[in-house]
């Protein structure tokens, strides 16, 4: 028998055994994208690791309701309660509605995810979408005493919630450290101390979303559209709350908060953080001028890129660390992950191969035991990868016939392959041409010179039906001055 599940929680700084509040029932809620820009690798590593905890959980049957927001309004640049909102900027700058930005990224965003091959969440809930909930969930913290109104805009009261509960622990920091912290921002003065932080924010002039409300026309703070959606769709207590690490303080430690002040306890039993991906030891961010998105690496496109690497190399990548641990991007660690990867795909041919025997010579109930044991273990994904590795070894000496299996254990080996593999790392196969392969490159440019030649001959109608028929394998091809272009989707 294998181990039960166990989850590392943040809040106890320890591995929990996993028991939900009302199972088989499981409530999820991960922080999703501010939709502003492009994702990048920091946005692929929480939604693989959070899909990962998606597909076990229902493939050790709990029925999963897995919330993940789209943040639209009320995040800005400055991540506290100062500067402009990251989308209004951005609409600003591009002269656009700031819905037309949200539903551009949004979409890349979902189309990124695809390709990542991560499940849809069953909602996924947008801050100004429930803008009624929110200032719902204000009203009750200023009942309960935890915030105050100050020229239109609401706080929450830190020192006065310090007296009643603990602000700082799930990230362990103390109101002191958090005083020096803080810089004189503008609109300070509003603040009795510097480190309350906002849950209603009155619009100034150049604010284009605003809502009316019982303080001011404008718009909620960020940390509050978790909150609120959080208990719309999950209830007061939710099983699971994850996140980027990055999100610990002060997002989550002020849903904890603001969750207390208005419920009159936590908000989560378990909550989850991934760690970050560095590239050369430096965090990724847009600020140091390092990040890399999903589609320059799906391309290639990017000066620090040797090559393109394909959404499952980018997953496999990812699932090789655990999520606890840092991830340190580089081409050569890209590079190892496919060749990894397409090793462990390929024994998928191998299985369907296996001829059986009358006796096994493999320990198949071990296999099972240390692929659950692992998963089990705080979802510890490198560990399955290596056991994974040395099952297709196994795989490979039956098929050489130096192991044997009988029938029903290989349908067993069959079943725990495809369940690790494709169920709960949800790898699956690229499409089985890639740009670099050298024969396909050949293949695309004759057809290309032969659509051209068509073209030349004023054959448009040929023309197309091979541009058509490309379209259907995903191939687009694009017309440039000097011929065409050509790329997989
Ligand atoms: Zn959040």
């Amino acid at each position: 028998m294998s181990r039960a599940l166990q989850i590392y929680n943040t809040l106890s700084r320890k591995k929990e055994i996993f028991e939900p509040l009302k199972a088989p029932n499981v409530g999820m809620y991960v922080c999703g994208p501010t939709v502003y820009g492009d994702a990048h690798l920091g946005h692929a590593r929480p939604a693989i690791t959070f899909d990962i905890v998606f597909r076990y959980l229902m493939h050790i049957d709990y029925k999963v309701r897995y919330v993940r927001n789209i943040t639209d309004v009320g995040h800005l640049e400055n991540d506290a309660d100062e500067g402009e909102d990251k989308i209004a900027k951005k609409a600003r700058l591009e002269q656009l509605e700031p819905m037309e930005v949200v539903k551009f990224y949004t979409d890349r965003y979902h189309q990124n995810m695809d390709q990542l091959n991560v499940l849809h969440p069953s909602i996924e809930p947008t801050a100004s979408g429930h803008i009624i909930e929110q200032i719902e969930f204000i009203k009750s913290i200023l009942e309960n005493g935890y915030a105050y109104e100050s020229q239109g805009s609401v706080y929450f009261d830190v020192d006065k919630y310090g007296l009643d509960y603990n602000y700082g622990k799930l990230s362990g920091r103390k109101t002191e450290d958090l005083l020096e912290n803080t810089r004189k921002l503008s609109g300070q003065d509003q603040k009795k101390n510097s480190f309350d932080f906002a849950l209603w924010k009155k619009s100034d002039s150049k604010h284009i979303m605003h809502w009316p409300s019982p303080w001011s026309k404008g718009y909620p703070a960020w940390h509050l559209e978790c909150s609120a959606m959080g208990t719309k769709y999950l209830g007061d207590k939710i099983d699971i709350h994850g996140g980027g690490m990055d999100l610990l303080f002060p997002h989550h430690e002020s849903e904890i908060a603001q969750s207390n002040a208005s419920r009159g306890h936590d908000p989560v039993k378990y909550w989850m953080h991934n760690n970050m991906i560095t590239i050369d030891g430096q965090k990724m961010g847009k600020s140091l001028n390092n990040f890399i998105t999903l589609d320059e690496f799906f391309t290639g496109n990017h000066e620090s890129l040797e090559k393109a690497y394909s959404p499952m190399t980018i997953r496999f990548f990812i699932l090789q660390a655990h999520y606890r641990s840092t991830l340190d991007f580089s081409n050569e660690a890209l590079q190892a992950a496919e060749k990894g990867m397409k090793k462990l795909l390929g024994v998928a041919e191998i299985i369907e191969k296996l001829q059986p025997s009358k006796s096994t010579s493999i320990n198949v109930e071990g296999f099972h035991n240390k692929l659950y044991d692992a998963i089990n273990d705080d979802f510890n994904t490198p560990i399955a990868i290596a056991h994974l590795f040395d099952l297709s070894k196994i795989i490979n000496q039956v098929n050489d016939g130096k192991a044997t299996l009988t029938k029903s254990d290989i349908e067993k080996i069959k079943k725990l392959y495809s369940s690790f593999v494709y169920d709960i790392l949800g790898l699956k196969n690229d499409s089985s041409v890639s740009t670099d392969d050298s024969l396909v490159s050949d293949l695309m440019e004759t057809i290309l010179t032969l659509r051209k030649n068509a073209k030349d001959n004023k054959d448009w109608a040929t023309a197309d039906k091979i541009r058509d028929e490309l379209a259907k394998l995903n191939i687009s091809v694009k017309d440039t001055k000097d011929g065409a272009d050509w790329s997989i989707d």
